[in-house]
């Protein structure tokens, strides 16, 4: 019904600036509010606050009330592969041969739709009951899964950016695709889907060492026709890649400058990894307004590398950061788990940066800001995943006009220890203070799991209830 309204009452945390800029007093950068309200209207946030003043202003409105959750925004993932559902945790190689061995024979069935479309529906029930609500997501090069992607997403009402995924060397033939034809389907697809409803489009190249100088071109062509949209890629996860792309690019000084040189590096440029940037990359990427997903559970599981988070965060230039699960090279859907192996990786660049492997290297600060308390870690999955993908001022955060996505969490599910464990912090009536919120929150993506994601909401309608099916309209 056009106009109606509806209220959820519970117990909310969200943030209301970057972390990394309060050291030593990160918990100013965020907003709890033991009893609140948030009130919906047409999809977005019509007023929040809390519950005693906002229920005065709304004395009508029906009141959903979510009884020892917390409830954060919906989660936001800055880097996917919708084609990469079933395979996802592929045994025992590293990218390159992975790519081969794996995901390009898979990906390659995305041209059926009734292959593509079945998958979609995996795809978004397993995202919705990770807590993630919004993507940023590869399809392949083959039209049909990017419209099978779209189509799903536009049934459930959800925030994502896909695009055509442009690919023209170093894949089977099955796989590529000409770059005049994905410039004439890029264009086709933007007409259809940016923009309409909540899809956005991201021009897509999939990596510089699967595309030609050519193709690069034709996607600076589309970013100057269509400057609206967003680019997504992948850059320096693997050091063989790297050299790789050393071989086909050797007029480029090093990787980032391939996406210089074709006008693609700036605003609504994401790459997926930057675990092998120099300092001067990010640099350049801090100056671009440009974006690196910070994907920990791929980097682990194909050995890549640790992502350099404190320096990726030096105040000085700091990059938007944003985290993905790269499923299927991350081997799980939800956030929680990404942020847990985040949390690993931070903690190993804080040793070799603390003075205790070689008192030369240390580097204090960088050391501290490597260490992902659970403000930083719930900023990167929120607020700071929508400020790296140019969506913070549509979501992120439960401000007044932001689409209404959110998660209500469960503290005490997950492995049977669970409970005793977060007792610790808390007793039935749950958080009274932020401190104690943000300590159950870490208790949530250390020794939790999306058996933790209760509830996951999607323009202010429940979208998945934990142990009922996944609602798939
Ligand atoms: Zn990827």
């Amino acid at each position: 019904m056009a106009g109606a309204s509806c209220a959820i009452r519970g117990t909310f945390f969200d943030f209301i600036d970057d972390p990394w800029k309060h050291i030593g007093h990160e918990q100013d950068a965020a907003r709890f509010i033991r009893d609140g309200m948030l009130v919906i209207k047409d999809g977005l946030i019509d007023d929040f606050g809390p519950f005693t003043d906002v229920s005065q202003r709304h004395p009508e409105v029906p009141v959903t009330h979510l009884q020892n959750r917390l409830i954060l925004p919906g989660f936001i993932d800055g880097h996917i592969h919708f084609p990469q559902v079933r395979v996802l945790g592929a045994y025992g190689a590293q990218l390159l041969d992975w790519l081969q061995t794996w995901i390009f024979p898979e990906e390659e069935k995305y041209k059926d739709r009734d292959y593509a479309a079945t998958a979609a529906r995996y795809f978004f029930d397993a995202l919705l009951a990770g807590g993630t609500t919004t993507c940023l997501a590869f399809t392949t090069s083959s039209p049909v899964s990017t419209e099978e992607f779209f189509d799903e997403a536009a049934r459930r009402n959800m925030r994502v950016i896909a695009g055509l995924t442009g690919i023209d060397r170093f894949a089977p033939a099955g796989s590529v695709i000409t770059p005049d034809d994905f410039y004439r389907e890029s264009k086709r697809l933007i007409e259809r889907y940016h923009r309409k409803g909540r899809n956005l489009y991201a021009i897509t190249p999939r990596f510089a060492v699967g595309c030609t100088g050519e193709m690069m071109e034709r996607c600076r062509q589309l970013k100057q026709e269509h400057n609206d949209c967003w680019i997504n890629t992948h850059i320096s996860e693997n050091p063989s890649e790297l050299r790789t792309s050393r071989q086909y690019y050797p007029d480029c000084n090093d990787y980032t400058h391939v996406h210089e040189k074709h006008g693609l590096l700036g605003p609504k440029f994401t790459a997926g990894h930057g675990v092998w940037l120099s300092n001067d990359e990010l640099r350049r990427f801090s100056n671009a307004g440009a974006a690196i997903a910070f994907c920990p559970l791929s980097n682990l599981f194909l050995g890549s590398g640790l992502f350099r988070l404190g320096r990726a965060t030096d105040p000085e230039y700091p990059v938007r950061i944003a985290v993905g699960c790269d499923m299927g090279g991350g081997n799980a859907f939800t956030l929680v788990r990404v942020l847990e192996e985040a949390y690993k990786v931070g903690m190993c660049n804080n040793t070799m940066l603390d003075g205790s492997v070689n008192p030369r290297e240390q580097d204090v600060a960088e050391a501290e800001r490597n260490k992902l308390s659970p403000y930083r870690a719930f900023y990167l999955a929120t607020l700071g995943g929508a400020h790296a993908l140019y969506l913070d001022d549509m979501l992120g955060n439960f401000d007044k006009g932001k689409e209404a996505d959110f998660v209500a969490i469960d503290w005490n599910a997950g492995q049977l220890a669970m409970r005793w464990h977060q007792s610790l912090i808390v007793d039935s009536a749950g958080p009274g203070a932020i401190e104690q919120a943000a300590q159950l929150l870490f208790g949530v993506m250390t020794v939790g799991d999306d058996r933790n994601i209760d509830e996951t909401w999607v323009a202010g309608k429940r979208a998945y209830k934990k142990s009922a099916e996944a609602v798939s309209a």
